[in-house]
């Protein structure tokens, strides 16, 4: 039996708004290290088209950005009822700014310079609320999803992950066992940056099924006509 309602997974991919290059490529990298998946937008208005494209994990807003202030987008994030948590970075620590940007609805911030490791445990601490499916550490069924070090686990056998097939395990252990659309997944996996081929998809779940087998993971991938895919223990899905 196959549950029929899309889960709304939250996927390990965040939003970066970040004008400099630079400090964008770092944090993309720092946070890579970590499992988490990145797209950075250098505009407020590249950013709000991406946020509403893409189901992101979190956000990351610089404050001062080429077509205006970081603070403008959480405020129309809010106005428009979108709740996803965003972590503000700021080079101004005057207690001003910081009321300011948590008043305009920001989760927590962070003062320029800041230590990568620093960011990346702010990134974890939010993505973890709610506490239901942002776990740091994701288990279904005896699979074991280790994102720091890109790999999955099955008792004694451990098997590495492509960051796009880390990005589609995440997704479809959070939504255990739901279905999860293929739009879902793509996004997940590949974010606005990178093009994907029609059937990019389906050779990553190629792999993944795989390396599931390989690691003996009782779990069958599933697909679900016309709705996406679905991860269920082995015996559901025979
Ligand atoms: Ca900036």
């Amino acid at each position: 039996m196959v549950p029929s309602v899309p889960a709304p997974a939250v996927s390990n991919r965040i939003a970066l708004v970040e004008d400099h290059p630079r400090l964008a490529s770092l944090v993309e990298r720092g946070l890579g290290a970590a499992g988490i998946a990145v797209d950075t937008f250098a505009t407020l208005e590249a950013a709000w088209h991406g946020l509403l494209r893409l189901p992101y994990a979190l956000a990351i807003v610089d404050r001062g950005l080429p077509d205006g202030d970081g603070l403008t987008l959480i405020r129309r994030l809010r106005a428009a009822d979108n709740q996803l948590p965003c972590l503000m970075l700021t080079a101004k620590d005057a207690l001003h700014d910081r009321v300011a940007g948590l008043d305009a609805g920001a989760d927590d911030y962070l003062p320029k310079p800041f230590a990568i490791e620093e960011l990346t445990a702010r990134v974890r601490a939010l993505m973890r609320r709610p506490a239901e499916f942002r776990e740091l550490h994701l288990i279904y069924h005896g699979l074991q999803i280790l994102p720091e070090l890109s790999c999955m686990r099955h008792q004694q056998e451990q098997i590495s992950l492509a960051p796009a097939e880390l990005q589609l395990i995440i997704l479809m252990v959070r939504a255990a066992g739901q279905v999860v659309r293929r739009t879902a997944l793509e996004a997940a996996a590949w974010g606005v940056s990178d093009a994907v081929t029609p059937n990019a998809l389906d050779v990553a779940l190629h792999r993944l099924r795989k390396k599931l087998a390989a690691i003996d993971a009782p779990l069958a991938l599933i697909n679900v006509r016309n709705l996406g895919f679905s991860l269920l223990p082995s015996d559901a899905a025979a």
